[in-house]
């Protein structure tokens, strides 16, 4: 079995309800469960609501709710529904979730209080409703969907708004409620991303943009075949296309390198939420709604099937080096340590990290915000060693970015860093520092951030990212065994 998870924008409308009926019509053979979002734009109405509500406006509340969010779904359902009766049944169904919020936001307006549990119970709804509006058209379409609440599925814990799912109990449930419905082979269950709730019944979240973590989690307790993130893009690039035009879509990713990508920015999988499935070495892969047929991004334990070296390029701007210079630096153990200690205390996150060997300053990439409160935090700590000139200077540069290279296959291959360099020599841009994981799956350089956009585009042509590599990239052609353009199969085609 597979499980098939829709983003907001896949169902935002009757006409993406309409495609992703077709495109888990397509998947009915592969046994499909399927999770799905609110429709897009959603969970932040609610969120809306009830902070109007909390702040007393009962009547902003509600008519948010109806212009955002009534209104809207209405739509949906006339624009997807063809039998009146069936339509009926959906508008009562709908109706009745709707009056439930009404009366959480007018208890919301009249506590005055607004507490993370509450909020959950609000945000839940979106997906309610996605999923109620999907299911019937999916039966009406001659699909033996099952509407399923996430509720009873995912067990987690007691976080309201940032949840956890509980592995053992969330099991159990799945055995329960869900498989029986596969077992017959005869249905296609249809349940919400982003919602559980804890063992006695409260609606939790699993945060914002929670549906790729309960994807990951049903895929995992079903030991699924494959996960499938249905988005509106082709998946992953190798660059921001807003910077390079010609950047493509990556074929297959490793856990890792998706990790070291969204970790500089990228919009790719949050590492966090596909964890369940990395444990379990299930497949993921990154799909287009609006371009079905396009291969996407597969996101493997072991990436064989594109051998590049470097994979992608992207880049995190305003960010502020912060530099700890001074020579009393120098062989004194647990300078590193309190440096980071004080930094940690603020709650500051830290996104790359350079010592010069010798021993003479420590630089650390910081977003811009907290430039000021590292400052602070790190003067203070150093007050006697900046007296005494052991420390001679505490300092931020602003305006700075990270260009991130990225890819397994650099892993022990020499001469990635030259040409890294060269290309941006070439470019005539300044490198400011740089440091490389020790799983070389990435090298960081810092740059000014107005040299950012070209420093991505240097380097994305210098390993012609723009190039399809099964033909052009001969290292990846002998891997794949390929003899010449001609011998193209599917799996390795491009797009
Ligand atoms: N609807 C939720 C959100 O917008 C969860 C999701 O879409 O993944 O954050
Ligand atoms: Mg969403």
């Amino acid at each position: 079995m597979i499980v098939m998870k829709f983003g907001g924008t896949s169902v935002q409308d009757a006409a993406a309800m309409e495609r992703v009926i077709e495109i888990v019509r397509s998947r009915r053979e592969r046994q499909p469960v399927v999770v799905l979002s609110a429709l897009a734009g959603t969970t932040d109405a609610l969120q809306r609501c009830a902070e109007e509500a909390h702040r007393g406006r009962e009547r902003e509340a509600l008519q948010l709710l109806e212009d955002g969010i009534v209104v809207r779904h209405r739509e949906v359902v006339e624009g997807l529904l063809q039998d009146p009766m069936q339509r009926r049944l959906l508008l009562d169904s709908l109706e009745k979730h709707f009056q439930e919020v009404r009366m959480l936001l007018r208890g919301l307006a009249i506590l005055g209080e607004l507490t993370p549990r509450s909020l959950d119970t609000v945000l839940a709804y979106g997906e309610r409703l996605s999923t109620l509006i999907a299911t019937a058209a999916m039966q009406e379409r001659g699909l033996p969907a099952c509407w399923l609440d996430a509720r009873e599925l995912l067990v987690t814990d007691e976080q309201f708004t940032q949840a956890t799912p509980l592995p053992a109990e969330s099991a159990e449930r799945v055995e329960k409620y869900l498989k029986p419905l596969l077992r017959d082979g005869a249905k296609i269950p249809v349940t919400q991303g982003f919602v559980g709730a804890t063992p006695d019944g409260r609606t939790t979240t699993l945060g914002r943009g929670g549906s790729d973590y309960s994807a990951a989690i049903l895929g995992a307790l079903l030991d699924a075949e494959e996960i499938e993130i249905w988005t509106d893009v082709d998946g992953v690039m190798t660059a921001d296309p807003r910077v390079v035009p010609e950047a493509r879509t990556i074929r297959e990713l490793s856990y890792t390198e998706a990790a070291e990508l969204s970790y500089f920015g990228a919009k790719v999988l949050h590492p966090k939420t596909i964890r369940p499935a990395i444990e379990r070495g299930i497949p993921l892969r990154i799909l287009n709604t609006f371009n079905p047929e396009a291969p996407g991004t597969r996101i493997v334990r072991e990436s064989a099937r594109e051998p590049r070296t470097v994979k992608a390029i992207t880049a995190i701007k305003d960010l502020s080096l912060i530099n700890v210079e001074g020579r009393g630096m120098l062989g004194v153990p647990g300078v590193a340590a309190r440096v980071f200690t004080a930094v940690a205390r603020e709650r500051i996150n830290v996104l790359m990290i350079s010592q010069s060997s010798s021993e003479q300053s420590i630089c650390f990439i910081v977003e811009a915000t907290a430039a000021e409160g590292a400052l602070r935090a790190l003067r203070e700590a150093f007050e006697r060693e900046l007296e005494k000139r052991l420390i001679d200077r505490i300092s931020a540069q602003d305006d700075v970015a990270i260009v991130a290279v990225v890819g397994a296959g650099m892993r022990g291959t020499p001469g990635i860093g030259a040409k890294v360099f060269r290309a941006l020599g070439e470019a005539q841009i300044n490198v400011i520092s740089i440091a490389q994981g020790s799983s070389e799956h990435n090298l960081s350089l810092v740059v000014a951030r107005g040299d950012a956009d070209e420093a991505v585009r240097a380097i994305h042509k210098e390993f012609r990212l723009e190039e399809p590599y099964d033909t052009n990239d001969p290292a990846g052609a002998a891997r794949t065994g390929r003899r010449g353009p001609g011998a193209r199969t599917t799996d390795s085609a491009n797009p």
